[in-house]
């Protein structure tokens, strides 16, 4: 296995971290912020397209829900990248990234009629995830043909990775066709005999804590269906496999490992026949094209100790990083420790928790760690949490999303920074807690006028 290790990467990091303390993007008025290094998410996806390239035709897409942030959804857009959307959010954020609708992919376990047939309008590709959901597509398409590719999610069931909760693959997984169960196969021949539309396969497996192996075996799954279908229909009704994403990360040190050519290999050795150019491949990498680009940046309060353990109190905890907080083993975070300038910490360790500001015990970010003796006023940073973490805000709390900002280096050491996005106002969140409704329940308790109840969302 090859990997990818990257002292730009760390150098760039470290000089943001200094200018966003001295800008003051990062200090006792903004004490936590999101940083991404844009550079790193360009290399991952040059790294991709590398790793893919080939007589095939591949359409890569970046899962919108691994960093829903506009400004990154368009960089990647800009960078030449389609889009996997699973929600109108993530559709919408998607468009005014720019995306057109030739470029995304819908995916969602829960689609309903009404987002399907606005998918269906637009000429989205879409994956469905089962045959009720099939049967709701015969219906709105009442004998029309699609315009966009249309595929049907499968699940190989080939196992579980280490993380239970993040395993698309098991015998019980609430995702696609259960390829295991009896009488699988043949139903999805036959819904495929069925309906002349219908011609793409989807297996997202992977996700964090799966080997390549597991993975290429899911992937290789999705290819031997394809190839029977194809057989037993006489003609090449399947044109398309969506292989997802779920490239696992590297969360213990600064490499890139695996890199998307070790998965790329790992393919080729299990299964050449999907590069050889009969089938358009799809891909929808999220983690692993923007976790070991990202920062979370925080500013210790206070520190002090407890029954023997040292700890500080930062600004970071479950509302920026929850995976971490709520199953530490399996999602273990790198920490760094910087002075109050943004300059790495040197000198004696300590033994230290690294805690967050919400009001419960376990919202720790890190346990345990030897670290740099931490003072208030330093600054603590979280590695790798370009995916799924400052841009998957958990509202517990009601604590404020933080500000995120890209950045790029020069080669003489320049920071340039840009906004992404804008930290939340205090009256944001007041503002989505129901401040227009603020009257409703005491006016319902004392027989007065009450707001009409509006079903459905607000498009
Ligand atoms: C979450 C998800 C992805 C992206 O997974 P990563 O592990 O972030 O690469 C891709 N496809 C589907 C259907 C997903 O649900």
């Amino acid at each position: 296995m090859t990997s990818g290790s990257s002292p730009r990467r760390t150098a760039a990091r470290q000089a943001a971290l200094a200018r966003a303390v001295e800008d003051g993007l990062l200090g006792a008025r903004s004490p936590l912020v999101g940083l991404l290094d844009v550079d790193g998410v360009l290399a991952a996806v040059e790294a991709l397209n590398e790793a893919f390239e080939g007589p095939a035709t591949v359409h890569h897409t970046f899962a919108a829900k691994a960093c829903g942030l506009v400004p990154v959804l368009r960089l990647l857009a800009d960078a030449g990248m389609g889009c996997e959307v699973a929600s109108p959010g993530e559709l919408e954020q998607a468009l005014a990234a720019g995306f057109t609708y030739d470029r995304l992919v819908f995916d969602s376990p829960a689609k309903t009629v009404e987002e399907l047939e606005s998918a269906l309008v637009h000429g989205i590709a879409i994956n469905l995830d089962n045959f009720q959901e099939l049967a709701r597509v015969d219906r709105l398409l009442a004998g029309r043909e699609p315009s966009g590719p249309i595929g049907l999610r499968v699940n190989p069931q080939v196992g579980s990775g280490a993380i239970d909760a993040m395993s698309t693959a098991t015998a019980t997984s609430k995702f696609g066709v259960a390829l295991r169960d009896p009488g699988a196969v043949d139903a999805v021949v036959a819904a495929f005999a069925q309906r002349p539309w219908l011609n793409r396969l989807h297996a997202h497996v992977g996700s964090q804590g799966c080997p390549l192996p597991l993975i290429a075996q899911g992937v290789r799954a999705a290819y031997e269906l394809a190839e029977r279908i194809n057989a037993e229909l006489g003609h090449a009704r399947i044109t398309g496999i969506d292989i997802g994403g779920g490239l696992p990360v590297n969360f213990d040190d600064e490499d890139d490992r695996p890199t998307f050519a070790d998965y790329v290999a790992e393919l080729r050795s299990t299964t050449p026949g999907l590069f050889d150019g009969r089938y358009t491949l799809v891909t929808e990498f999220g983690r692993s094209l923007l976790a070991k680009s990202g920062t979370i940046a925080t500013v210790v309060e206070y520190t002090k100790s407890a029954g023997g353990r040292r700890i500080a109190v930062t600004h970071a905890g479950a509302q920026v990083a929850t995976r971490t907080v709520f199953m530490p083993d399996a999602w273990p975070l790198r920490v760094g420790v910087f002075d109050a300038t943004g300059r790495p910490k040197q000198g004696p360790s300590e033994v230290v928790d690294i805690a967050g500001p919400c009001c419960f015990a376990g919202d720790l970010t890190a346990t345990g760690r030897e670290l740099p003796a931490v003072e208030p006023g330093d600054v603590v940073a979280l590695y790798d949490t370009g995916a799924y973490y400052f841009s998957s805000h958990f509202s517990y709390n009601s604590l404020p999303r933080p500000a995120v900002y890209g950045y790029r280096t020069t080669s003489d050491g320049q920071v340039r920074f840009a906004l992404v996005r804008e930290a939340q106002s205090v009256r944001g969140v007041v503002e989505e807690s129901g401040l227009s409704q603020a009257n409703a329940l005491v006016a319902l308790r004392s027989g007065g006028p009450v707001g009409r109840p509006k079903p459905g969302r607000k498009p």
